[in-house]
């Protein structure tokens, strides 16, 4: 471990311009600091797209089975380095270490399977009026893309970006956010280590805020995905859209479970546990809300809160703990203030609703797991995105009720339901207004191989990982062919 870490631009390890620098905390022990990390300026942010667009032309002109080559490369690298990396993850995230090797495991694994996607038809054949016209399309890069990443999946979201847009022959710049450098530089090595050739990955470290104009506004980007933050995402879409480019949003989330009375009693708690607890409800698609039918809310609040209350808090590489930290004090602080504001709206705190105060404890940014009973639809707290370990408990009097609830907010992740029936299921599965739906299952985690995203305020309707991710990463050329005389 180095104490001091550099930008990867060209092919080469660069100091920031203007030599400035972040530190980044281990949020489980704020006196652990990991490393010092570059925190860029525009200067920077130009060279690293001056870079992606030199070597934009001999990338794009590659054969897809030798860019796919390159990233089954990284994928082995990546892999032969897993344990490490994970463990990396781990302590600039807070994540437990079996959630960063699984992470790290995805990152692998989407790899390979766009690797894989190098080998798959890139356009279709379409018939001609003209009997003697070949007339097909073909699916060719979008350019250089700017890939804009939180701090929560910071393994797992740069490779869903860019695995698929360096397939499909792009190069990119990728930012991901301040709070988790470390493993983009991993990243980055990985693909050196693959012989990637020089400007077809950079990484730019730093704030959003000093480099987002220049890695969204420059003319030689293209395209611009971006994870993160409702405030960010919109103000990032508004850039992109007065510059001509295309872009992609991915962002919050209030996501519901709806718990019926047929459900089975234990699976559904352990799961909404999970989906509320694990990642210290640090995902976009953790559970935030569960609306529970009335019939069975008494039943299953007391299972709930009784398991709770079992429940240990603790670093990542502590086997027993079930949650570790939230990111940084801020972001405990804001959880803390959601906690006190959903006390004064009139909801009922049944467990958590502080940070624990003994051991070494105090020294991580943690909050304990809470509950809020009683909440009502309206409450803040059922309506706004906490990105914490908190979860707020409804009551409805029927499905038809509860999914009026589910999908009486902004947000549109994801949606999950428990029961035994085949008809609830079903009329969940089309009324639900979620890109992500699931029956008998949490509402985190999608396989890689599928599509994912919102709908309504969580995403710009377009899809990533799966089949589909190429409809961002790419453009549409037709081409009709005649014959000479
Ligand atoms: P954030 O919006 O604060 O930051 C995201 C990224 O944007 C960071 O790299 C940051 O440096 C950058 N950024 C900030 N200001 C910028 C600017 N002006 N120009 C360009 N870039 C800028 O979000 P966060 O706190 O890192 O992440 C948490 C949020 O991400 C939550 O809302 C969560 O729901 C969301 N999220 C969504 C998904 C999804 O797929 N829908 C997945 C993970 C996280």
């Amino acid at each position: 471990m180095r104490d001091c870490y550099e930008n990867f631009i060209d092919g080469n390890w660069v100091a920031p311009a203007k030599g400035e620098r972040l530190p980044n905390i281990n949020p489980a022990n704020r006196h652990d600091t990991i490393a010092q990390f570059p925190n860029s300026s525009a200067e920077d942010a130009q060279a690293a797209v001056n870079a992606a667009s030199k070597a934009l032309p001999a990338w794009a002109a590659l054969s897809s089975h030798v860019r796919g080559e390159y990233l089954r490369k990284a994928a082995d690298a990546l892999e032969a380095r897993l344990g490490e990396i994970a463990a990396d993850l781990m302590r600039e995230e807070g994540k437990s270490l079996p959630e960063a090797k699984g992470e790290t495991m995805r990152g692998i694994t989407l790899l390979r399977y766009f690797a894989g996607q190098c080998m798959l038809p890139d356009g279709e054949t379409i018939p001609s009026a003209n009997a003697s016209t070949l007339l097909y399309t073909r699916r060719v890069p979008l350019g250089v893309c700017t890939l804009i990443t939180p701090w929560n999946f910071p393994v797992a979201i740069p490779i869903w970006k860019a695995a698929p847009a360096l397939a499909f022959g792009n190069t990119v710049i990728l930012k991901p956010s301040e709070l988790s450098p470390l493993t983009a530089i991993h990243i980055a090595e990985c693909f050196e280590a693959a012989g990637l050739p020089a400007g077809v990955f950079n990484v730019l470290c730093g704030e959003g805020a000093r480099v987002g104009e220049t890695l969204i506004t420059a003319p030689e980007v293209t395209g611009i995905s971006f994870t993160g933050s409702v405030r960010t995402g919109k103000h990032i879409a508004g850039q992109a859209v007065a510059h001509g480019k295309k872009y992609q949003l991915e962002m919050g989330g209030k996501n519901a479970a709806i718990v019926l009375p047929d459900c089975n009693l234990e699976q559904t708690v352990a799961l909404t546990l999970q989906g509320a607890f694990k990642s210290a409800g640090e995902k976009c698609t953790a559970t935030s809300r569960v609306i529970v039918h009335k019939d069975i809310y008494d039943t299953f609040v007391t299972a709930l809160v009784q398991k709770t209350l079992t429940l240990k808090v603790g670093a990542g590489d502590v086997a027993d703990a079930y949650m570790g930290p939230v990111i940084s004090a801020q972001a405990r602080d804001r959880v803390l203030r959601y906690i006190e504001l959903a006390q004064n709206e009139g909801a009922t705190l049944l467990c958590g609703g502080d940070a624990p105060t003994e051991g070494d404890l105090v020294n991580g940014f943690y909050v304990n797991p809470t509950l809020f009973g009683n909440v009502l639809p309206e409450m803040r707290i059922a309506q706004e995105e906490v990105f914490g370990p908190v979860l707020a408990i409804l009551r409805a009097a029927d499905l038809n009720d509860a999914l009026d609830i589910l999908n009486g907010v902004e947000f549109g992740l994801s949606a999950s339901i428990f029961t035994r029936s085949l008809d609830s299921a079903l009329a969940f599965a089309d009324r639900a207004n979620a890109g992500l739906v699931r029956v008998n299952g949490e509402t985190a985690g999608v396989e890689p191989q599928a599509p994912f995203g919102g709908m309504k305020g969580s995403s710009s309707y377009s899809r990533e990982q799966g089949l589909i991710a190429k409809d961002f990463f790419t453009q549409v050329k037709t081409i009709s062919i005649d014959r000479a005389g």
